[in-house]
């Protein structure tokens, strides 16, 4: 049997009158792919903030590996062994490639701040994840002068300094030209079979369906149905509500 590794009961939220999670109940599984997928206000990207504590539940539980996180602040959570990128990318503009992946393990981003064998230890790993990346090249550069597409990857090399078990992408297809495309979804697969287990939000379906094991279907702020690509791919609840057929 698969341990879980993030799950939710019961999880709501409301913005004002309006209702973003309506008492979601979700489990995924450790060691998966998984994809959150639906139509655009269905609430996904409020379960991603809840769960990684950007934003409070009003109710319901969050769970990572067996322990209660439901509203712990974002540092605390991310020390449980989960990481996350964001739909809009959040790196510093002006430091290096080097230095945006430091950061992620020396918060102020100083790489003076590290001494001797550490300091080289901590550029080394850096530069491996930008190597397995395939931004090496760019390391000296500032991440502003990099491409949209170098950006996401260079916040996912941060993402995975701090060696997380669960990686939450958002929309990581968002923006991409498909040459890249096709290296994320093969980088999520290696990754995975390294044994990082990944929670997805995409629209790009072509991606979901190839790099998922899992899918989850959001609609309405709950999930309508789950289960393997295959599965969801012809399930006549997600073809109305987020294929619009
Ligand atoms: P998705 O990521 O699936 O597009 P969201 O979680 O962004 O969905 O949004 C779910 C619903 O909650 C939408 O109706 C959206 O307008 C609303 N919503 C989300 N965040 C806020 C907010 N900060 N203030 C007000 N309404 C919000």
């Amino acid at each position: 049997m698969t341990a879980t590794s993030l799950a939710t009961h019961e999880l709501r939220k409301a913005f004002g009158g309006v209702t973003a999670l309506d008492g979601a109940t979700v489990e995924f599984q450790h060691g998966k792919v998984n994809a959150l997928i639906g139509p655009n206000g269905s609430g996904k990207t409020t379960f991603f903030n809840c769960v990684t504590g950007m934003i409070k539940p009003d109710s319901g539980v969050v769970s990572y590996a067996g322990k209660d996180i439901t509203g712990k602040a974002p540092h605390r959570i991310a020390r449980h062994g989960l990481g996350r990128t964001f739909q809009l990318c959040r790196t510093f503009p002006r430091m290096t490639a080097l230095e945006n992946v430091l950061s992620a393990v020396q918060p102020k981003g100083l790489i003076g701040g590290l001494r001797g064998a550490k300091r080289r230890s901590e550029i080394d790993r850096a530069m491996s994840w930008l190597t397995r990346l395939g931004i090496e090249h760019l390391a000296g550069n500032e991440a502003r002068d990099m491409s949209w597409g170098q950006q996401k990857l260079l916040e996912l090399a941060g993402v995975l300094m701090a060696e997380p078990a669960t990686v939450l992408l958002d929309e990581p297809a968002g923006g991409v030209n498909p040459a890249l495309l096709d290296r994320i979804g093969v980088l999520v697969r290696e990754l995975n079979a390294e044994g990082r287990t990944f929670v997805i939000v995409e629209h790009n379906m072509d991606l979901v369906m190839s790099i998922s094991d899992h899918i989850v279907v959001f609609d309405r702020g709950r999930p309508i149905a789950e289960g393997p690509p295959s599965v969801i791919k012809t399930d006549e609840r997600v073809l109305g509500a987020y294929l619009g057929v």
